[in-house]
């Protein structure tokens, strides 16, 4: 089987979201990127999770031409392909319809960076792209024009995308994303919001990647 380990991963990722509460049902989906071959590694559509077998994961080319498996991929391959052809530093890319980050998707153009984690591991406002039918190349089109070189970005009336060098740092995003979203309305619920600059997003961000965790 090609890519079992790299398989075996993406599943892993799904059903830690689904434990987390980041998709319901067999909403969301996952991609990772093998870096020697360039191929995609991409859930099936439609299935639960828990149900999910190595050999149920579908491998194709950037451009969505299969190379193997026999499920059908998720719906929103078009936007998965489109973010690997455009950005050639992304690896992993994680779309769910969490809760509070798909609410502010449908009232917000953008949502403010207020916690300091979303500064640490994002960097930046999330811009809401424009709305698009879900599965269309005409959603890939908004959503990778929005993303440009960001690490996520909201789907009017959707749900979220979120990249990273690694699925294991898309999923992360993803979480930090949602968290971040909730925190924000929370925030908003209780008063004015404190909305933290460009200038400190940039420092948090360069100090979590050079200081913080295991070196
Ligand atoms: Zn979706």
């Amino acid at each position: 089987m090609l890519l079992k380990k790299e398989r075996e991963q993406l599943i892993k990722i799904a059903l830690k979201a689904q434990k987390m509460g980041l998709i319901a049902l067999t909403f969301g989906n996952f991609s990772l990127r093998d870096p020697e071959t360039g191929h995609i590694c991409i859930t099936p559509s439609g299935m639960d999770y828990e149900e999910l077998e190595p050999a149920d994961i579908v491998v194709m080319d950037e451009q969505g031409k299969i190379i193997d498996g026999s499920r059908t991929p998720s719906i929103e391959t078009p936007m998965h392909t489109m973010v690997y052809r455009k950005r050639k530093d992304v690896f992993g890319v994680a779309h769910t319809h969490s809760v509070f980050a798909t609410a502010w998707a449908s009232c917000e153009a953008e949502f403010p960076v207020v916690a300091a984690e979303l500064a640490a591991l994002v960097g930046e406002p999330v811009k809401t792209a424009p709305y698009g039918r879900m599965g269309t190349v005409e959603l890939a089109e908004k959503v990778t024009e929005t993303l440009q070189d960001k690490h996520a970005v909201l789907l009017s009336n959707h749900g979220v995308l979120t990249v990273g060098p690694d699925l294991k740092t898309a999923f992360a995003n993803a979480v930090i994303v949602e968290e971040g979203a909730k925190i924000t309305y929370y925030a908003k619920m209780m008063g004015q919001l404190k909305v933290l600059d460009e200038k400190e997003c940039k420092t948090l961000r360069k100090w979590i990647i050079e200081k913080y965790g295991q070196k």
